[in-house]
């Protein structure tokens, strides 16, 4: 969409506007800083929503992890399957969304999340896609496989750990789902792939490093060298650290690594883990405040600890979010509620923009480094 002869020195004056088109709105949007980091007219790099690869410009402000509008987690528990979402759980997360959609400047619309659902784990990408066309938020998918924190590894996951050459096969899954489309949870494990591309890689370890998760890690290194795909994980209560140094080691570039669910007890030790935080700076990895506003994570420490961060040089690797979940299915346990047996939540997006912002604000943040977290940094992350 920009060519290089429109770029200008002074990034204050770097001002470029136009239209959303997909989603229907005229909202403009401000590039700041480098502009070349997109590439060339030839290298363009793209952030890949479920409805299209876009310019990167044109994401807004961008909350990389999130669920919308479902998670079951019935296949871990080799359970009934949950009945796919109706269209009255499309229409409550979409307005959910448009709350998000609505409290941000004209400047940072239209907002956008990373949908943070693993494969087989409440993933429908053809959910998505309608979720999509009914929202005027943009949403990237994720491929990879979830840990085993709160439920047992996905079996297919953990068939594929076991085998010989599993960890390839998991592999060019992890691409194929990037570069073509992810597969079709209505079918067997990888009978039938959609045309809808993952933009992104999720995955995650438990308290520990469980062997599962091992093979997990090596097989999303290999599919994020390979396609450029950032990814992004979850940690239970610390263990950050060695997914990077794991995932680095293996060959991901740490400019394409969100470590996740920081903000509490990263360090396994304390509440704020300061000094932890920038030992994963250092490598270079962004550190991802992704539970905004939840139990243990409230605004002022959350706020605090970003604030040191920046404090010490690291404003350009921190990336923010809530970790929402709207509908949860866990037919496994007793107490079912709701639609169909999913669990609502009634998850506000719009606590990153407003109340976390405000507790930046409060310790001297100015708008143009609040800019930097919510906006520049992810979608520098997420573009390739
Ligand atoms: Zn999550």
């Amino acid at each position: 969409m920009f060519n290089d002869s429109q770029k200008s020195q002074d990034p204050k004056i770097n001002r470029r506007e136009f239209l959303a088109g997909s989603i229907g709105s005229a909202s403009a949007i401000i590039a700041h800083n480098n502009q070349s980091s997109f590439g060339n007219s030839r290298n363009r790099k793209s952030i890949h929503t479920v409805l299209g690869s876009i310019d990167p410009y044109r994401a807004g402000v961008i909350l990389t992890h999130e669920h919308a509008p479902t998670v079951d987690w019935s296949e871990l528990y080799q359970t009934k399957p949950a009945p796919i979402a109706s269209k009255k759980i499309l229409e409550a997360t979409s307005a959910l969304l448009n709350l998000f959609y609505n409290v941000l400047g004209k400047l940072d619309k239209p907002g956008t999340i990373v949908e943070a659902t693993p494969i087989r784990v409440g993933r429908y990408p053809h959910l998505l896609v309608q979720l999509a066309r009914m929202t005027r938020v943009q949403i990237v998918a994720c491929t990879g496989f979830w840990c085993e924190a709160f439920a047992p590894q996905h079996p297919w996951a953990l068939t594929m750990s076991l085998k010989r050459g599993g960890i390839n096969e998991m592999t060019k899954l992890f691409v194929r789902e990037i570069t073509e489309g992810m597969e079709d949870p209505k079918f067997s494990w990888g009978e039938k792939f959609t045309n809808i591309r993952a933009g992104a890689i999720k995955i995650g370890t438990s308290t520990y490093l469980r062997p599962s998760e091992r093979a997990v890690h090596e097989a999303a290194a290999a599919a994020s060298k390979e396609t450029g795909c950032p990814i992004l994980t979850h940690t239970t209560n610390g263990g950050g650290l060695e997914e990077a140094r794991l995932l680095i080691r293996s060959g991901v570039d740490p400019k394409k690594l969100m470590i996740g669910h920081q903000g509490h007890m990263d360090d396994r030790k304390n509440e704020e883990a300061n000094e932890y935080h920038i030992k994963i700076a250092d490598l270079g990895c962004y550190l991802q405040f992704d539970r905004v506003g939840s139990e243990n994570y409230n605004f002022a420490k959350q706020a605090r600890q970003v604030k040191f961060l920046v404090s010490k040089g690291f404003l350009r690797r921190i990336v923010v979010s809530h970790d929402h979940v709207p509908y949860f299915y866990g037919n496994y346990m007793k107490v079912e509620k709701g639609i169909d047996g999913w669990r609502k939540g009634n998850p506000d997006y719009t606590l990153v923009s407003k109340k976390l912002v405000t507790s930046l604000k409060k310790l001297d943040m100015s708008d143009s480094e609040i800019r930097t977290i919510l906006v520049e940094n992810p979608q520098r992350c997420l573009a390739f």
